[in-house]
């Protein structure tokens, strides 16, 4: 029987560790130093180094010629046994199927033995936060005054689970995710090692799809051999993973914005391979999301994601035929639907449902020729908020709805925003604070009649926050060319209730009012009415407090 690949080329010296440079450098140096303590404990995310770090340090504390640079001989009798897992000095304990204060009673009658080989005993303690806290207590004295010559290595996915008294009395050592990149070149060089021939593109899909794990990415790429015959492919990664890879999605993005009904038919078409609808949303998202930050930063938005060079140069073909409101929209609607996916759609509703979605972006409010913003329908009607009944107003109780700017009023002026005012407007505010700028995209206003609209209630918690900090840092105001600290002076009435004397502050409700009504002003239009912030929830109270 085959050694898998993942433990044939599972690293034997330090320096062959992929990816965690800083942990195996910290590893190294207290060596050199001889520093080594007698507790470790390994965090980070699954298949990224830890086990294999531990050994390599059991390696290395007892070996008996290692090399001048701090690396284990590998070929001393400890070496050897430590490789092939016969080593009676070094114990691989599973923390989750010995959790019990038994076992490490057990554990800790041992510890008190001398060592079989004359060296140091190594304990290597895997999911060590499954460990019940009867079973931790047990440990804490052993870790405390361990006996000469023993060394504890705790590895853990989830070091916050580890009780502080555990956790004081090691060396925390975080290992971390293991990027895209670092993953292909080590594929790449298993691959040459193995004389199979692997494209690029394979194998940024396998790395990508590993999530950071190179024990699943050796795993995958192994799987990809076995049903490939030598030759690693798209092709053999679309087998393995029934498709839904990046280039398709590529393929299929291009295809909505060139032609929809296309799209459709290839969206069935990949559905009924078995591409299950969440394994769709996966990699339509992420897809979705660089696509927006290519658009914003240009090649800056590289920095934050993980692309190959044929990936990267899609984003620039295709990401100049879209904008980024349009991007972002799509995005968050992909977004939207992944809770319904995991809980299982058919797929023709699927993708209804996300076609939907998609071509909704497109019809962006600024796209068209009409109102450059749009709106969405008041559920209730507005309070009035007028000169008529100054005296009911009170800022910060919970009034979702208000109305400025009554109808009485005649209209003087007719709005018209157009698509390159807004878009003079955004690039202005993005200029400032580019959160700001993007908040500002779900703030909706549509011009009916002669009067203007504005909601927030289509803006993310996040938008709020940003349009909050906007207000306060006066951002707003010198977009829409208002002076700084603008307040309700010119609301009329309200402001002459001495319960509102205060309403300079932009946190109050009337501060947002007059705000908004200057804004509308700006925009060549009165507000008939808008919403509050938190107009679908009436505990405002609450959420002023998290807003201000
Ligand atoms: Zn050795």
């Amino acid at each position: 029987m085959s050694v898998s690949l993942y433990r044939k080329y599972r690293p034997t010296l330090f320096r062959e560790v992929a990816g965690q440079d800083i942990a195996i450098g910290i590893l190294r140096s207290s060596y050199a130093e001889r520093k080594i303590g007698h507790a470790y404990l390994f965090s980070g995310p699954r298949g990224c180094g830890k086990t294999t770090a531990a050994r390599l340090l059991a390696k290395i504390v007892n070996c008996q010629n290692p090399t001048g640079d701090g690396e284990p001989c590998c070929a001393c009798d400890s070496c050897t046994a430590v490789s092939s897992g016969s080593h009676m000095d070094v114990m691989e304990i599973d923390g989750a199927s010995n959790r019990g204060i038994d076992q490490i009673r057990e554990l800790k009658s041992h510890v008190g033995l001398a060592s079989f080989m004359g060296g140091t005993k190594v304990y290597i303690l895997d999911e060590v936060h499954m460990l019940t806290t009867e079973a931790f207590n047990a440990l804490l004295k052993t870790l405390e005054e361990p006996p000469p010559s023993v060394m504890f290595v705790f590895a853990t996915t989830e070091p916050h689970k580890v009780p502080v008294t555990i956790r004081s009395r090691c060396q925390h050592i975080p290992f971390h995710r293991i990027s895209t990149e670092c993953m292909v070149a080590r594929l790449r060089l298993i691959a040459e090692a193995e004389g199979v021939s692997a494209s690029d593109s394979a194998l940024w899909e396998i790395s990508r799809n590993a999530d950071g794990a190179l024990r699943d990415a050796i795993s995958i790429f192994e799987q990809a051999v076995a049903i490939s015959h030598g030759e690693v492919s798209q092709d053999s990664v679309r087998a393995l993973f029934g498709g839904g890879s990046r280039a398709e999605t590529e393929r299929w993005v291009t295809l909505i914005r060139e032609s929809p009904e296309n799209a459709a038919a290839s969206l069935k078409e990949t559905l009924d391979l078995g591409v299950s609808p969440e394994r769709f949303l996966d990699g339509l998202f992420p897809l979705l999301r660089d696509m927006w930050a290519f658009s914003l930063w240009g090649e800056k938005a590289f920095a934050g994601t993980s692309l190959s060079p044929d990936e990267k140069d899609f984003l620039k073909t295709e990401v100049p035929n879209w904008r980024a409101d349009v991007l972002k929209r799509a995005s968050m609607a992909v977004a939207t639907l992944f809770p319904r996916a995991r809980f299982g759609l058919r797929s023709d509703v699927f993708s209804g449902l996300l076609l939907f979605e998609m071509l909704n972006s497109f019809e962006s409010p600024a796209a068209s020729d009409a109102p450059a913003l749009a709106i969405r329908v008041e559920p209730k009607p507005p309070r009035p908020f007028s000169a008529q009944k100054p005296e009911s107003y009170e800022p910060k109780r919970a009034e979702p709805d208000i109305k400025l700017s009554s109808a009485e009023k005649p209209k003087q002026q007719t709005a018209e925003m157009h698509l390159s005012d807004m878009n003079e407007l955004l690039g202005h505010i993005a200029r400032e604070d580019i959160t700001i700028a993007a908040a500002l995209i779900d703030v909706r206003v549509l011009r009916e009649d002669d009067s203007l609209k504005l909601d927030f209630s289509g803006a993310s918690k996040a938008a709020k926050v940003a349009l909050a900090g906007a207000r306060a840092s006066g951002i707003l105001e010198s977009a829409f060319g208002l002076p700084p600290g603008e307040n309700c002076d010119e609301s009329g009435p309200d402001n002459q209730n001495p319960g509102n004397s205060g309403m300079t502050s932009p946190a109050t409700a009337a501060g947002e009012a007059s705000q908004m009504e200057a804004i509308a002003a700006r925009l060549g239009a009165d507000i008939l009415m808008s919403r509050r912030l938190d107009a679908e929830d009436n505990s405002t109270e609450d959420i002023d407090d998290e807003l201000f």
